[in-house]
């Protein structure tokens, strides 16, 4: 099976003509052979292959994938896209979580975003709050690992742990992509990890405050996000 986005390049902004294309079978090759390997082995196998051209795009909702890393390559990139919008509890967790692991972090703002966009069109604020930062951020690189998994959602049941992220001509690597609510849970546990304040008070996915609320009892991760839109992902992971 091909694993590709749906965006194209000219939708996000990129040369078609400058996307080096690898090669495809090659990498679900890879992702297949990964599915049962542990998340560590993935993130080994991305840095072996990709050195400093790898990125982790890090969304600090929780620091899992963050410790996977910088326990198997500690000096990976970690960019944090911020809208300016994030919960005060975030950013005070995102300093929580750089001083804990001495993080490279690059945080990576909007140039330009009117403030009722989010109101009047929220698709058109994330693009220039989230996807067009997340643009600059992967310049130049050649691979980007995300804290994407199945379980959160129906949208993303079929998440690949390597791919080719045809929009931004870059592979994608999803480290933690099979794992399970009750696996994340456990090896905070397990690990001692620091926790986000919001997560104690319902929030299981954590964005930008105005379109974000605590999930209920039965409802999916991610049913907190865009509440009452035809909408479920800002467009990073499309
Ligand atoms: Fe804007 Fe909401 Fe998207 Fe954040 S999640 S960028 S506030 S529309």
């Amino acid at each position: 099976m091909r694993h590709v986005t749906t965006a194209t390049p000219v939708e996000i902004g990129i040369d078609p003509a400058s996307v080096e294309l690898p090669d495809i079978d090659d990498l679900n090759e890879t992702s297949r052979r990964f599915e049962t390997r542990p998340a560590s082995a993935i993130v080994a196998w991305a840095y072996d292959t990709y050195g400093s051209g790898l990125v982790l795009a890090a969304s600090f909702q929780d620091c899992v994938l963050i410790d996977i890393v910088y326990k198997t390559v500690p000096d990976v990139e970690v960019a944090f896209l911020d809208t300016q919008y994030h919960f005060a509890e975030t950013l005070w967790y995102v300093e929580q979580v750089k001083a804990r692991y001495g993080l490279n972090l690059n945080v990576i703002r909007p140039e330009r975003a009117p403030d009722d966009l989010w109101h009047n069109d929220p698709d058109a604020c994330c693009r220039v709050r989230k996807v067009e930062p997340m643009k600059r951020a992967l310049a130049g690189k050649a691979a980007w690992m995300s804290g994407l998994r199945r379980a959160e959602s129906p949208a993303r049941a079929a998440t690949p742990l390597v791919s080719f992220d045809a929009s931004r001509g870059l592979v994608k690597v999803n480290p933690i992509a099979t794992w399970s609510d009750a696996d994340v849970a456990g090896y905070v546990k397990d690990h001692d990890l620091p926790v986000h304040p919001l997560s104690e008070r319902g929030y299981d996915s954590i964005g930008c405050w105005p379109c974000t609320r605590p999930v209920g009892d039965g409802e999916d991760v991610r049913a907190g996000r865009w509440a009452g839109l035809d909408k479920t992902e800002c467009g990073l992971h499309l």
